[in-house]
């Protein structure tokens, strides 16, 4: 009943003109290139252990290969299923790639795009991340879309450029009403698999200045709407003071999502 109560509070509340941000926290795994069966299987068997509530949301995006057998293991609970990208194309001769009509037809719901792997080892472009986030958005998959600045750019001084830059070019052309369903990342590259985290005022920063920036680029309403989670080494032990400033609303969870008792920790963290 208590929490029947909570949920409600969830969602944009507008008073006077002036909207009251309640964003539900979003806490997602990205797996990346690792484990195998057995390993994926037990990972989410752990998870699913934990009970986890859905105060919460939570998704887990492991390999291509592996993700149609954790969605039917996490088919009947509260743990989303996600992926790590998608192609462009609906389908045809594009060997290797995946589309977004496979990724729904076994109960895919998020796609994170435009990591910084993505755009750094395998060359993305904003403008690649701007097609693959409409077609995900046409067909009914919530894109996490990953903005970040490298060590020398955060060095330099252009770290707000560099973000302004691929949020524009990864959003180009979508309107207002598409930009409200979309998750955004920050997730400085230097602080990516490298144990270094930003402190939670530095993060805080960024989240502000993104929310500044789908208001001026869209308006108040969607500003107070968009989730944007933080990613970069979050651990349990770091994970609460990030996810306590006021503009953090989740974690986008690399290393410590490949533990179940680390990744729950993360999510309980969320929580409050
Ligand atoms: C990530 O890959 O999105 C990530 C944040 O990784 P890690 O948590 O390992 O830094």
């Amino acid at each position: 009943m208590l929490f029947a109560r909570y949920h409600l509070f969830f969602g944009i509340h507008e008073f006077f003109g002036v909207f009251r941000i309640v964003r539900k926290p979003f806490v997602a795994g990205n797996w990346k290139m690792n484990l195998d069966q057995a390993g994926a299987a037990e990972l989410v068997d752990g998870l699913l252990a934990k009970g986890l509530n859905d105060s919460v949301d939570v998704a887990v995006c492991p390999a291509f290969v592996h993700a149609a057998s954790v969605g039917s293991r996490i088919a009947d609970s509260v743990i989303g299923l996600g992926c790590q990208d998608v192609y462009f194309e609906a389908q045809g001769a594009f060997t290797g790639e995946i589309s977004c009509s496979m990724l729904k037809d076994i109960g895919c719901r998020y796609v994170i795009l435009g990591h910084s792997e993505r755009r750094h080892v395998m060359g993305e472009t904003d403008e690649i991340i701007n097609k693959k986030v409409k077609v995900a958005l046409e067909s009914g998959l919530t894109p996490i879309v990953c903005v970040g600045e490298t060590l020398e750019e955060r060095e330099s001084g252009t770290t707000m450029a560099v973000i302004e830059s691929q949020f524009k070019g990864s959003l180009e052309g979508l309107s207002p009403e598409q930009v409200g369903e979309i998750v955004i990342a920050y997730e400085p590259v230097w602080a990516i698999g490298t144990g270094k985290v930003a402190t939670p005022e530095q993060a805080e920063e960024v989240h502000s200045d993104l929310r500044k920036l789908l208001e001026t680029s869209y308006n108040a309403e969607i500003s107070a709407k968009v989730r944007i989670q933080y990613g970069g080494s979050v651990k349990p032990g770091n994970a609460a003071d990030l996810l306590s400033q006021p503009n953090i609303d989740g974690a986008l969870v690399g290393g410590a999502s490949l533990k179940a008792d680390d990744f729950a920790a993360i999510v309980t963290a969320a929580q409050s």
